[in-house]
């Protein structure tokens, strides 16, 4: 009886690690075959950007990209981390092609060393610096979120700029961050999350679930969690000042404005030009804008600081 459990169990572990494998390796092909094109129209950030709530202005490409770094700005000024905090060191945890790294060291003097799962992410963020003379404060490398390369305590911030989503265990996630991260240091977690789930219900709904997976399929995500999963997983690790916030109206005009460059000429033709991957992720963008109007995505913003 034992064995059978215990060899069961075995066969758990280690279908959990071929699939945790699989997700890595898709990952990194996914992000191999779409930054370039993400790069040439939508410039170094890739995330989603911040808008006024309800702003009815259409706003041209140097607009969403000023959004973009308006992103970061609000998430530095959410979790309190000013000039004053003299920030030394960050990890950017599934750094892209490397913009906050590079904006966080310029804004700070700070140093910044970023992990991506995609080669030639790491490679085109590191040409990125020594083009922006930045090579001597930033660096890239290819690495895993859920196990970094890094001694315990080496970061006094660790930004995570919308990678939580792509992690299939968010407790390792979690744990990995705090790891590193210095006693006093902080922790910014941006995210795509499901809504909250009401008391007693245990599950989203099947047609929220459905949403979810489609997405997932495109986008290399594995099952997705809400702001107060993570909150829960911070708080079971005795983290102090913790605050989380829901961005979702903040962020609504982004994917409308990405479907509109997708639709220009040199958009479908970059396009067509990069593949299916990139494809297949044009023709889901649409059920992420479903997602936030029917309230089951959530952009949620998590931080908090590691007792001293
Ligand atoms: N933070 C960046 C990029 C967001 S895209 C920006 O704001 O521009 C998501 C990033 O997460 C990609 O770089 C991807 O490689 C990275 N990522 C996903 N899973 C990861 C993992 N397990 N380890 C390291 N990086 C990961």
């Amino acid at each position: 009886m034992t064995t059978t459990a215990s060899r069961g169990s075995v066969a758990v572990t280690a279908a959990a690690a071929s699939s945790a494998e699989a997700l890595r390796e898709g990952i990194a092909e996914f992000y191999n075959e779409t930054s370039g094109l993400w790069d040439e129209i939508w410039g170094d950030h890739m995330h989603h950007g911040f808008y006024d709530p309800d702003s009815s202005v259409q706003l041209s490409d140097s607009g969403h990209r000023e959004a973009q770094i308006r992103m970061i700005e609000e998430s530095l000024r959410f979790a309190g981390v000013t000039e004053e905090k003299k920030i030394k060191r960050v990890v950017d945890v599934g750094c892209g092609i490397g913009g906050s790294s590079r904006y966080i060291a310029s804004k700070f003097g700070a140093e910044c060393i970023g992990i991506t799962l995609s080669p030639v992410q790491a490679k085109r963020a590191n040409d990125l610096a020594t083009a922006q003379s930045l090579s001597h404060k930033v660096s890239f490398q290819v690495a895993d979120a859920l196990d970094q390369p890094f001694e315990d305590g080496i970061s006094d911030l660790v930004w995570s700029m919308e990678s939580g989503e792509h992690m299939p265990d968010k407790a390792k996630f979690v744990k990995e961050l705090v790891r590193v991260t210095a006693p006093g240091g902080r922790i910014i977690i941006v995210t795509w999350c499901h809504r909250n789930l009401s008391p007693g219900e245990e599950a989203l709904q099947p047609w929220e679930q459905n949403l979810l997976d489609r997405i997932c399929k495109t986008f290399y995500l594995p099952a997705w969690c809400s702001t107060t999963d993570y909150v829960e997983l911070l708080q079971s690790l005795s983290l102090q000042d913790i605050k989380y916030a829901d961005w979702s109206e903040n962020v609504a005009p982004f994917w409308p404005a990405v479907i509109r460059t997708a639709l220009t000429w040199k958009g479908l033709v970059s396009l067509l030009r990069s593949g299916m991957k990139s494809i297949k992720g044009a023709l889901t963008m649409p059920l992420m804008i479903e997602g936030y109007k029917k309230g089951v995505i959530k952009f949620g913003i998590i931080t908090c600081q590691k007792p001293l």
